[in-house]
C-alpha cells in the first residue's frame, strides 16, 4: 500500500461541496462517538462500524443534510472511529474525542473499479462531487482504493489516491544498465548520452526568488512593504519546491522504469564546482532528494540500484579505452581521446561511473549464463544477487568503490 499525493484545484461549487462534506463528517463523527459511549455506559453493549451504519441509514430519513454527502465517505468515517476505538483498545491511543469545528478538514472516498470513476493522467470523478482538475504530476500505475481529498490552512487542495503496489510487475521487464551523472549545467547526463535539464521555470523561479529575497532585505523591518516582501518569498518557495518535485518525480520514475540497473555516484565524496551560492543549494538538495526517489522506487520496481564513491579523476578518463588523459578545465565540454574517440564530457562521466559499478569486483559476466540455482540474477544482467542485497541500502558499506579499485579502471 501506499499512498499518491496530487494537487487538485476544485471549482467553488465543489469547495462548497467538499466543505459541506466536512462538516457532516464531523457531525457524524461527534454522533456515533456518543452513541457508542452512551450504549456502553447504559447497557455495556458495544455498538461497532455495522451496528452504527445501520442506525445512520435510518437517521438519514429525517436528517436531509445527511443525503446531501456521500454516503461512502459517511461510513468511511464510522470506519475511522472503529479504527479510534480499536487503537484506544489496545493501548495505543487515547479515548477517541470529539471533533471541534473546523478540525475535519479532509473527507475519504472509496472509489468503485466497477465505474468510470478514474483513469489515470486523465479523470477523477467523486461521488457528489464530479470530476476534479487534477495537477497529475506523477503516475498512477494502478486503480486507487481509496481517494482522500484535503485542504490545507492556506486553502490549498490536493487528493490523496491510495493504492496496492507491491507488485514489481508493474515494472517492465529490462536488462538496461544505466550511469548517472549529476552536474548543474545540465541535471543529469546518462551514460546512454541523454542530457536531462532542469525545467526552464525552475531556473526563471530560482531569478524571481534571488530578486524577491532582495526586495525583502531593502524593505525597512517591520514595514507592511516587508510582510508583503516576505510573503511573495514564501510563495516563490513553495512554488519552486513543488516545480522540483514534479520534475524529480518524472525523471526518477523515468529512469527507474526503463533499466534493470541504476548506478549513481555517493554524492557525499563529490566534489562541489564553484557555481554561485543558491544554484548551489538548490542542486545539493535536488541531488539528495532525486537519489532518495531513486532508493525508494528501485525496490518498489525491484531494480538493482548501485552507489559508487566518485573515482578520483572525473574528466579527461576515456570510457571506451581507460586512458587517462589530461584534466579539463570547466569550460571544455568535450574532448577528443588519443584513440580517436569524441566524448561529452558529463556523459563521458556518467559512463565511468556505470563502468566503476560493475568492476568493483561485483559484475561477472559469467553468471549471467549461470543455471539459475544460487539466486543468480533474475534479470540475467550478470550481477551476483548475494552481493547485490548489500547494494540496495545507501548507507551499506558494501557498496563502495575504493579507490585503488577506480584507479585500476582509470589506468
Ligand atoms: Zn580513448
Amino acid at each position: 500500500m501506499k499512498a499518491i499525493k496530487l494537487r487538485i484545484y476544485p471549482t467553488l461549487e465543489q469547495r462548497r461541496q467538499l466543505s459541506r462534506e466536512f462538516a457532516v463528517r464531523r457531525h457524524v463523527w461527534n454522533w456515533a462517538l456518543e452513541r457508542r459511549s452512551s450504549a456502553y455506559k447504559t447497557d455495556k453493549t458495544s455498538l461497532n462500524a455495522v451496528g452504527l451504519s445501520r442506525e445512520l441509514t435510518r437517521k438519514k430519513a429525517s436528517d436531509t443534510s445527511l443525503c446531501r454527502v456521500s454516503s461512502t465517505a459517511l461510513n468511511n468515517t464510522l470506519w475511522d472511529l472503529d479504527a479510534a476505538f480499536q487503537n484506544f483498545f489496545k493501548k495505543q491511543g487515547r479515548y477517541p474525542k470529539r471533533k471541534k469545528f473546523g478540525a475535519v478538514n479532509s473527507v475519504c472516498y472509496t472509489l468503485d473499479k466497477r465505474k468510470k470513476v478514474f483513469r489515470d493522467g486523465e479523470l477523477l470523478k467523486l461521488p457528489k462531487v464530479g470530476s476534479l482538475r487534477v495537477v497529475w504530476s506523477r503516475e498512477v500505475p494502478v486503480f486507487p482504493n481509496t481517494a482522500t481529498v484535503s485542504k490545507t490552512p492556506d486553502g490549498r487542495w490536493f487528493v490523496s489516491l491510495q493504492i496496492d503496489y507491491t507488485d514489481p510487475v508493474a515494472a517492465p521487464t529490462t536488462d538496461k544498465q544505466i550511469g548517472i551523472d549529476l552536474g548543474l549545467t545540465c541535471f543529469a547526463a546518462l551514460s546512454d548520452g541523454e542530457k536531462i535539464y532542469s525545467p526552464k521555470p525552475l531556473k526563471q523561479g530560482l531569478r524571481r526568488l534571488a530578486h524577491a529575497q532582495r526586495a525583502t532585505s531593502r524593505a525597512q523591518r517591520g514595514s507592511s512593504n516587508r510582510r508583503k516582501a516576505r510573503q511573495r518569498v514564501a510563495r516563490i518557495h513553495r512554488q519552486i519546491a513543488d516545480q522540483r518535485a514534479n520534475f524529480l518525480h518524472q525523471q526518477s520514475t523515468r529512469i527507474v522504469g526503463e533499466n534493470a540497473v541504476i548506478a549513481i555516484e555517493d554524492l557525499h565524496v563529490r566534489g562541489m564546482m564553484a557555481n554561485g551560492k543558491l544554484a548551489r543549494s538548490i542542486g545539493d538538495a535536488s541531488w539528495g532528494e532525486f537519489r532518495r526517489m531513486l532508493t525508494y522506487k528501485s525496490k518498489w520496481m525491484g531494480r538493482d540500484l548501485r552507489i559508487v564513491q566518485r573515482f578520483e579523476r572525473t574528466t579527461g578518463v576515456c570510457p571506451d579505452c581507460g586512458l587517462v588523459g589530461d584534466r579539463l578545465p570547466l569550460n571544455v565540454r568535450s574532448w577528443t581521446c588519443e584513440c580517436g574517440a569524441t566524448h561529452d564530457r558529463d556523459v563521458a562521466a556518467a559512463r565511468m561511473i556505470l563502468s566503476t559499478a560493475r568492476s568493483a569486483g561485483i559484475y561477472d559476466p559469467g553468471l549471467a549464463n549461470k543455471p539459475d540455482d544460487s539466486g543468480a540474477s533474475r534479470d540475467n544482467t550478470g550481477w551476483d544477487e548475494g552481493v547485490k542485497a548489500q547494494h540496495i541500502s545507501p548507507h551499506g558499506r558494501g557498496q563502495r568503490v575504493s579507490r585503488s579499485q577506480g584507479a585500476r579502471l582509470c589506468a
